[in-house]
């Protein structure tokens, strides 16, 4: 069985009384049971308030990037490390607006899929196809070459402590979210490519479907057999939407 997880990727929004006030509508939205894992990813500056007031909570932290090196001169760098050491649990990593802006290509965030590992983080390795990709149906083949390029540094044992995300291009931020069949076929492609090398693996890895994820087809899209929950954007911005999200996701 895959405890689904939803987690919210603040990317470059919120201040400190907006984060409190998001906070604590997610943490009075949780329901109490533990059928779904809810995290939360906001900027790096509010990480630690935010890790102080979802302490003793079921809330998850995660970064939304890392440094690949582990320590030294990178000025405006953070490490791995240090994100252990405020107490994150998750990181991001191969978000497409890192690998689009800033030009990160599947070299480096394999080695920043590594340095999370190796400080016991669990990485949320994002994949996914552009629109231009999928029109002239290369979409397999750029998730495969993404998902090689981890599996080249790390070995297919390291996938026993990630978390995946499907995250088509063409459907972060535009409000057009992949059809809940889309999504299942991209997802049931990455677990069988997974279980090629490991079978285990390949059936326990929590794959996240990303891209306009909202309440309203949260449900369709997590009812998926391959899809265990959510990366979500602007819609982890609202409390209370972000909840009814997760409650989609409770198996
Ligand atoms: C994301 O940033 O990972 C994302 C999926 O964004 P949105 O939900 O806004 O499409």
């Amino acid at each position: 069985m895959r405890r689904p997880l939803v987690a919210g990727n603040w990317k470059m929004h919120g201040s400190r009384a907006e984060n409190s006030a998001l906070v604590s509508a997610i943490l009075q939205g949780l329901s109490g049971d533990d059928g779904v894992e809810v995290a939360v990813c906001p900027p790096f500056v509010y990480l630690a308030d935010v890790i102080r007031a979802v302490k003793d909570t079921p809330v998850a932290v995660g970064a939304q990037n890392v440094c690949a090196e582990p320590v030294g001169a990178f000025t405006g760098e953070v490490s791995s490390a240090m994100l252990r050491d405020i107490g994150c649990k998750y990181v991001i990593v191969g978000h497409s607006e890192r690998r689009q802006i800033y030009r990160e290509d599947d070299a480096l965030v394999a080695r920043k899929f590594l340095a999370v590992q190796q400080q016991k983080l669990t990485p949320i390795l994002c994949v996914g196809e552009t629109l231009e990709e999928r029109e002239k149906t290369e979409t397999e083949h750029v998730v495969a070459r993404q998902l090689d390029a981890v599996l080249a540094v790390a070995g297919i044992g390291a996938l026993a402590q990630a978390v995946v995300a499907y995250e088509p291009v063409w459907a972060i931020g535009t409000g057009k979210n992949a059809t809940p069949e889309q999504a299942q076929a991209v997802h049931a492609f990455i677990r069988g490519r997974l279980a090629r090398q490991d079978a285990n693996i390949g059936g326990a890895i929590r794959i996240l479907y990303g891209g306009s994820v909202k309440a309203a087809n949260a449900g369709e899209l997590f009812g998926m057999p391959d899809v265990d929950g959510g990366l979500v954007g602007g819609a982890s911005l609202k409390g209370e939407e972000f909840m009814r999200i997760c409650g989609a996701a409770r198996s």
